[in-house]
Parts: structure tokens; C-alpha cells; sequence
């Protein structure tokens, strides 16, 4: 058949009906709301936006998910222009309306004539026809077991427990060195995918007394159960015992500083590479319920840390993710069922931006497999490449996290560290390469 399901009108499923539609296919929107809600949505529009107001940077040469919204942009989307026109006074972001935001959104959308808005629930995944499944960080309970069902209870998490994510460049190497726990580790790469910020005993009481003080955020309901078990927030180690995370994440076995040889450390805490290109790192076992001004404070306490810069602080939510690097191929589409594609949060990128840009594609590239036109790979130099590279590959598998987007992703400008340009420099060098990059993507639709 011809005709292009999508499920869920959220940010990506949206921009997907939009885009797809574009393309000259017969789309029909499946929605839940209002007949099933969610504890985080108030209406039933299309493109609701559930907590702020705020699709963040709108600087598209020094910023990743600025650069993000000049793309969604120039590919005509919908999220972006419906958001120029409600666009609320903000600073360098671009913060909207967001009642009328969503009005809007569904109002474009249901006037396409090639658009059908179905207000229903779908609770498998059907075995035939073009199907995008845009579900998000709140995918309904009885969906969520059928995906479960077909990719196995690993591969499907309902919560988010993210350890932060520091940028490696901004790591002071005089004191945190590389080597794995036991040197374990068969290549290079393995070897190396560790680093090491080692404290003494003066240094691990304070971190302990700043991470009981801490602000944190409370649990909003329905979001405690079952997470416990697996990955508890440091601070709540902390408050089970002064020692316990000293017999835990930061443990400080198997390890030698060459920075110090002859003195043992009193605890570690250990960096685990986060990407194939070991730009980023996260800290290990350290998902964290800390407010992020908070949190900032006091990880910048471990040593090697004092001037980290952050790719993404820790938190922990309700959020449904699929572990897309080992589930999805390079167009998203199910390894195992290729009628079926993901798009937006459930794929394992984070925010509203991202998940209206995975949207996209999903659309764009489910379109263009009806109409019978190839696609060539999405440029990994463009931020749309670098997001989607990142969930279908690029990231590990084992540890993979929801991501934001930013610069880190990105294949590094003069080698690692940007050769001798300052940071502003080489913030535009990423951007103007990913401009041109996606633009020549972008012509294979004219
Ligand atoms: P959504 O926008 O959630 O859209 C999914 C849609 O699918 C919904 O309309 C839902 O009703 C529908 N649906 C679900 N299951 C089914 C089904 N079985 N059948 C039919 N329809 C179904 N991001 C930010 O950038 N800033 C924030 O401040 C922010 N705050 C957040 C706060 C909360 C509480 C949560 C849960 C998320 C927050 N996020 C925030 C993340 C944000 O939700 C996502 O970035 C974005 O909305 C995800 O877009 P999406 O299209 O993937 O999912």
C-alpha cells in the first residue's frame, strides 16, 4: 500500500505526517489523546509540548541545537515555522506559546488534504504497511509490552537513568589518567576506555557531606517504581552509609595513579568513554537526582573535574527508550521487522528539538522508500547525521542513554581538540561544515 501509519502526534510524529505528506503520501496519524492520556499531557492537540515552553538555543553558529533548528528549517518543518509564529520574547531562545502552539500544529496538519487524525490507541506492532512509531518517553503501557514482546525485555527501558556526560577536552589529565579496572582489556580501544579521577580521604568526606546537602528533585508520581533495584541515585548511597559508595562506583581497586605511584587512593571515580570518537565521557554508576545548578557544584569537587564542561547532567525519569544502536538500522527502521521505524524520544535522543528532527527523517525517509526514491546515508557532519549516527551506531550499545544533541557528536574539526582554534572558531567551523552538509542531503528531494 501507499499509505504511511504514524503513531503518535507528538513532536516527531507530527513532523513526520508533515513531512511525509510533503512528499505527496497518504498519511494517517494515529492518536491516542484524548480518549487515553498521559500523567504529563493536558490536552489532546497535536505537538503538545508537556513541560516547558522552550525548544532552547536559537544560535545556529555556536550552537548545537540552534544549528538543529536551522536544519528542521531549511527542510520545511513544521515544528519550527509553527513555532517562529508563536515565538514568545526570549533571549537567544526560542521559547513559544505553547497553547496555541499546539493549535496551530494540529490545525496545519488536519488541512493537508493527505492527512488523516485517527484518535485511537494502537497497542501492537502490525505485521504489514509503512508504520512510524513516535510513542515517546510516555509509550502507552499495553504498546510498550508489545515492543517489549518483539525486541526482548533488555532492549526496552522505562526509565532514564543518566550519568553525567563530560566533555573529554575539558578533563585535567595532570590529575585523572587512563587504565582499565585489573588493566582488563584486549585492545587498545578497550584499554582506553576508561579514566580515572582519583580523591583522598579529605576529598571523599566532603564530596560526601556536599552530595547530602545537595538540592534534589522529588519523583513525580508513578515514577518510583522499579527503578531501584539496578541504579540508585548517588546521593542515595550516600545517605545509606558514608562508606557505601566507596564500596561502590567509586571503589577504588584494581587502580594505579601514575600520577602519585607510591599512594593508594581512598576512592575513585571512574569515566567510562561514551562515544566511538572518545569525545565524550560519563561518569560510571553515577545517575543522580541532583538539581542541575546543584549537581554542576558538586562534580566539579572531584578532582581532574574542577573545570568540566557538560555534555549533559545525570537525572532519572519515567522515559520509554529503545536500545537503538543494537534494535535500528541506519534509516531507523526495526532490524528485525523493516515495516516498522521509530522516530522521536523512543529512539533515545532527548528533548523536544531532537525528537521533532528524528522526526523528520523518519518521515522524509518512510516516504521516499513508498515513492521508491533511494536515499543516500544522512551526512554525519550535519546535526540530523551526527543525532542519528549516534543512536544507530555510534553510541555503545551497553551503555546507551538518551542524548541531546551537541558538539560532541560531531566529527572532530583539525583533530580532537579543534587543533589550536578557540572554542568559538570552532564552533562555526562545525556549523558551516553542517550546513553544506545538509543541504546537499536536502537536494536529493528537488
Ligand atoms: P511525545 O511528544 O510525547 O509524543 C508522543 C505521542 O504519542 C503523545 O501524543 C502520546 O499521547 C502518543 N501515544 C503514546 N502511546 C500511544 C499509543 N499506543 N497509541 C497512540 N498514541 C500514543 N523535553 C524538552 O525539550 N524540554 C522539556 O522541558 C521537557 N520536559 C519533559 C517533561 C516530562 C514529564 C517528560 C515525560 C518529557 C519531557 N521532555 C522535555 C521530553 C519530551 O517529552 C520529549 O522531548 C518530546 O515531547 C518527545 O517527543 P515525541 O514525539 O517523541 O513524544
Amino acid at each position: 500500500t501507499k499509505t504511511l501509519h504514524i503513531v503518535g502526534g507528538g513532536m516527531a510524529g507530527s513532523e513526520a505526517a508533515w513531512q511525509a505528506a510533503h512528499m505527496g503520501v497518504e498519511v494517517v496519524l494515529h492518536e491516542m489523546r484524548p480518549k487515553v492520556e498521559t500523567f504529563a499531557h493536558q490536552t489532546g492537540n497535536l505537538g503538545e509540548m508537556v513541560c516547558s515552553n522552550s525548544f532552547r538555543s536559537d544560535d545556529d553558529e555556536q550552537n548545537a541545537v540552534g544549528l538543529l533548528h536551522w536544519e528542521m528549517r531549511a527542510a520545511n518543518g513544521l515544528i519550527m515555522s509553527t513555532a517562529e509564529q508563536h515565538r514568545l520574547p526570549a533571549g537567544g531562545a526560542l521559547a513559544v506559546d505553547r497553547e496555541p502552539f499546539a493549535e496551530t500544529v494540529t490545525a496545519r496538519l488536519k488541512a493537508l488534504p493527505n492527512v488523516t487524525v485517527s484518535y485511537e490507541e494502537i497497542t501492537d506492532l502490525p505485521t504489514d504497511g509503512h508504520w512510524i512509531f513516535a510513542t515517546g518517553p510516555l509509550t502507552s503501557a499495553s504498546l510498550g509490552q508489545a515492543i517489549q514482546q518483539e525486541t526482548g525485555a533488555k532492549a526496552l527501558a522505562f526509565f532514564d537513568a543518566i550519568a553525567p556526560i563530560i566533555y573529554a577536552d575539558s578533563i585535567d589529565m595532570s590529575k585523572a589518567w587512563m587504565q582499565s579496572r585489573y588493566d582488563k582489556g584486549e585492545t587498545e580501544e578497550e584499554r582506553t576506555a576508561y579514566l580515572n579521577c582519583p580523591m583522598d580521604k579529605d576529598q571523599y568526606e566532603a564530596f560526601i557531606d556536599a552530595l547530602l546537602a545537595a538540592d534534589k528533585t522529588e519523583f513525580h508520581e508513578g515514577e518510583t517504581a522499579g527503578y531501584f533495584d539496578g541504579c540508585l541515585p548517588i546521593e542515595v548511597m550516600a545517605e545509606r552509609g558514608r562508606e557505601t559508595l566507596r564500596h561502590g562506583p567509586m571503589k577504588p581497586v584494581g587502580l594505579t595513579n601514575p600520577h602519585q605511584p607510591d599512594i593508594k587512593a581512598h576512592a575513585v571515580v571512574q569515566l567510562r568513554r561514551d562515544n566511538a570518537l572518545g569525545t565524550l565521557f560519563n561518569i560510571v554508576g553515577f545517575q543522580t537526582k541532583m538539581k542541575y545548578g546543584a549537581q554542576t557544584e558538586v562534580l566539579r569537587m572531584i578532582p581532574g573535574l574542577e573545570n568540566a564542561s557538560f555534555a549533559r547532567l545525570g537525572g532519572i525519569h519515567r522515559n520509554t527508550f529503545l536500545n537503538s544502536p543494537t534494535l535500528l538500522d541506519n534509516q531507523m527502521r526495526l532490524k528485525s521487522r523493516s515495516n516498522i521505524r521509530f522516530a522521536g524520544q523512543i529512539t533515545g535522543v532527548e528533548g523536544y528539538v531532537e525528537s521533532a528532527a528524528m522526526g523528520l527523517l523518519a518521515g522524509r525517509m518512510a516516504a521516499a522508500e513508498i515513492l521508491g526514491l533511494e536515499l543516500p546515508e544522512v551526512p554525519q557532519d550535519s546535526a540530523m547525521g551526527a543525532l542519528i549516527h549516534h543512536i544507530t551506531g555510534g553510541a555503545e550499545a551497553k551503555t546507551f542513554q538518551p542524548m541531546n544533541v551537541n558538539f560532541g557528536l560531531f566529527r572532530p574539526v583539525d583533530g580532537l581538540k579543534g587543533g589550536r582554534r578557540g572554542r568559538k572558531d570552532r564552533y562555526k567551523a562545525y556549523t558551516d561544515r553542517a550546513k553544506a552538509a545538509w543541504q546537499e542531503w536536502l537536494a536529493n528531494f528537488s
